[in-house]
């Protein structure tokens, strides 16, 4: 049990990368609060934690409110006493090139992906301090790290993430507070059911992970949980201010 009883929040933890790393979370002995816009996938989390006998509880978040941030990371800290875990795992894909993203487009992926993990850490950094260290995850992407095609709102959005990670980490190394950055490359969650419907179904996006990726395939949520124990667990006590990309060698081919 590498978390034994660490207290953790995951935001957008009702699916995908967030509940897989949310179980996983659990299954190393951490009370998991489990933060989610979606109230009912966010219990269904909870009740899969209990049901593998793991200790947690949901919120209901959505990390576009701040007063929706400032309730779960204060009412974390009044129910538990403090906060040794903040995974910022909520994020939106906003697609297309500058001349089709609007401004709106922009305005949500700046206040959801970057905004909102701002909020979070800066809400929860004075726990973390007082209490002597903590543990601080921000989800970005391998778009954080290279840049594709017609996606302005998200690649810049997410080499933001990459960036606002790092600045934490070198002004509160000395208070023991680690802060990484997670870039995933393709992973098969419902955040890609957009693309399998416009490349027209799964086996055109099977067909295009094995060619596109050097591994030939998308990873599984759980493969990425893997990454996640590592970078908030004592496994990664002398990592900060990185980015650790999970994508089977996209990023490198
Ligand atoms: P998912 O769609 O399976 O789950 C996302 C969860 O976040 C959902 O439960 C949703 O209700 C919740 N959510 C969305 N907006 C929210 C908000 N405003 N407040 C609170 N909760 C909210 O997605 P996933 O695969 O777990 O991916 C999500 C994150 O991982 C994003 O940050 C995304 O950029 C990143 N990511 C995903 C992939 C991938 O291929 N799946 C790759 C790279 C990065």
């Amino acid at each position: 049990m590498i978390l034994k009883d660490k207290i953790a929040i995951v935001t957008g933890a009702g699916s995908g990368i967030g509940r897989a790393g949310a179980l996983a979370m659990a299954r190393e002995g951490a009370f998991v609060i489990v933060a989610d816009r979606d109230g009912k996938a966010g219990e269904a989390t909870v009740a899969a934690i209990h049901a593998a006998g793991g200790r947690g509880e949901a919120v209901r978040t959505d990390v576009d409110v701040d007063a929706d941030i400032e309730a779960l990371v204060g009412g974390t800290l009044e129910r538990h006493g403090r906060l040794d875990i903040l995974h910022s795992h909520a994020g939106i894909q906003v697609g297309g090139p500058l001349t089709e993203v609007a401004p709106d487009g922009m305005d949500r992926s700046w206040r959801i992906n970057v905004r909102a993990s701002y909020l979070a850490a800066r809400l929860a950094m004075p726990a973390m301090m007082a209490q002597g260290g903590g543990v601080i995850l921000i989800t970005a992407s391998n778009s954080g790290v290279f840049y594709d095609r017609e996606m302005i709102a998200y690649t810049t959005s997410k080499h933001a993430v990459i960036a606002m990670a790092r600045q934490m980490a070198i002004d509160y190394a000395r208070h023991n507070v680690r802060v990484n950055a997670l870039c995933p490359g393709w992973v098969d969650t419902p955040f890609n059911e957009p693309f399998i419907a416009q490349m027209g179904g799964r086996a055109a996006i099977e067909a295009y992970v094995r060619e596109k990726i050097p591994m030939g395939r998308w990873a599984s949520a759980e493969e990425i949980a893997e990454a996640i124990l590592f970078l908030v667990s004592d496994r990664s006590s002398f990592m900060t201010g990185q980015a650790l990309v999970v994508d089977g060698g996209e990023s490198i081919a």
